[in-house]
């Protein structure tokens, strides 16, 4: 029996990037022989063993061969007799198909996994690659993950994918699959890479009707994703701007499952961008109505990411301007500090007069309005006070 390191932590080692999780393969064992050694077993598919002490995955070397289509057609074989060469054979990426024997530390490298790291290339390892739809959704990952050490993905592995449109496979991607992928690939160094693979390849259209590479929520998403790590920002700035954004956003989400803030987020900036945006030329009502609308007085931290998200929207538009017109004014950059400070002070304030309201056995309605008039007056104070000239 045989152990080796595999996968991302021997090309994340390769690359000098810290390694996150270390997966190894055992060759020439059977699942009774790892139980009797103490590790524990799981994974239902085939059989994948926890270290009694590290709790770091084990896996018995396997063959893989696809029976049906759809993600849970393939067969395993995890007999002792399967070599390494024929686990790596079935790994998406050369870059994540090499191995390292813990003993000598050597590097084993049947499919040039190295090479391709230093040429900074994206390769399929084998034409079974095109047997599992989601290596697409995993290699533009990557992609975004190392675009900015000049990764660039190989021509022919481009070729594939393209097939494997066509050949209809991106249709069989189960929801949570694609939510799984995105939500990586949006939180990485250049989520916008995700979208241009998947567009080269001919899946962007069918996975994500609507978004374009060159359209204004790409742009925004490279400025969101220069301004913050949050994928719920990354993924609001994204889908701004999409047709019929409120629709469009409510069936892409339904159709992968997108957890509700990530949902809602997105519907907030796409239907109140441009009212933050110009928030200079509300007047308190419309402030106040806005601060509702964006349910700020109960979800305050949901309304910074949303001032995240327009920012990068207007980062984004400017950006455009100035390609435009090689200038652009400073001065009426989204600055939303006064926005801010007249939601805080409105709600800190309110707070107290509303126990008294409470206290006086105010209720419904009545307490509703009275709220909404205290708050009223606080903004229009704290506007007055900042000599903003509000449109009444
Ligand atoms: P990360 O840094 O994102 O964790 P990783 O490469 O470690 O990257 P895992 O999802 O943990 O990613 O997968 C471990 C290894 O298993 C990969 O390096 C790859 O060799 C292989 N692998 C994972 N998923 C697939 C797949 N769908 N098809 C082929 N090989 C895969």
């Amino acid at each position: 029996m045989k152990i080796y390191l595999v996968g991302g932590a021997v090309r994340d080692k390769l690359l000098g990037l810290p390694v996150k999780e270390q997966d190894y393969v055992v060759v020439g064992a059977t699942p009774n022989e790892m139980l009797d050694m103490g590790f524990r077993q799981v994974g239902k598919e085939f059989p994948v063993f926890l270290h009694p002490k590290t709790n770091e995955e084990y896996a018995l070397a396997r063959m893989e061969r696809k029976v049906k289509p759809g993600y849970k057609g393939f067969t395993f074989d995890t007999s002792p007799r399967v070599t390494l060469e024929e686990d790596l054979v079935r790994r998406d990426l050369t870059i994540n198909a090499m191995a390292i024997d813990p003993d000598t530390g050597s590097l084993i490298d049947p499919y040039h996994g190295k090479q391709d790291l230093d040429h900074k290339i994206l390769k399929h390892v084998s034409p079974a690659f095109a047997e599992d739809p989601v290596r697409i959704l995993r290699l533009g990952r990557f992609y975004a993950r190392y675009a900015h050490l000049g990764f660039t993905v190989a021509p022919i592995t481009i070729e594939l994918m393209r097939d494997m449109v066509k050949a209809g496979e991106v249709d069989a991607l189960v929801a949570e699959r694609v939510w799984k992928e995105l939500e990586r690939a949006l939180s990485e160094q250049n989520p916008e890479k995700f979208f241009e693979v998947l567009d080269e390849c001919g899946a962007l259209a069918k996975l994500f009707p609507g978004l374009d590479v060159k359209g204004t929520g790409m742009q925004a998403l490279i400025a969101a994703a220069e301004s913050s790590n949050s994928p719920a920002i990354r993924f609001s700035a994204l889908l701004h701007d999409l047709p019929d954004p409120r629709k469009s956003i409510i069936a892409l989400c339904n159709r992968y499952r997108v957890p509700n803030d990530y949902r809602e987020l997105a519907l907030l900036t796409a239907q109140h961008f441009q009212a933050a945006l110009d928030f200079k030329t509300l007047s308190a009502d419309e402030i106040l109505n806005l601060l509702g609308t964006l349910d700020y007085f109960r979800r305050e931290e949901r309304f910074y990411k949303f001032l995240a998200a327009v920012k990068a929207i207007d980062a984004s538009r400017r950006k455009k301007l100035f390609k435009s017109f090689k200038t652009v004014d400073a001065s009426d950059e989204f600055d939303p500090r006064h926005l801010i400070e007249a939601a805080q002070v409105s709600k800190q304030e309110s707070a107290k007069q509303i126990r008294e309201f409470i206290a006086q056995g105010i209720e419904g309605r009545e307490l509703a309005e009275k709220i909404r008039k205290t708050r009223l007056e606080i903004i229009e104070n704290f506007f007055a006070g900042q000599g903003q000239n509000m449109h009444k």
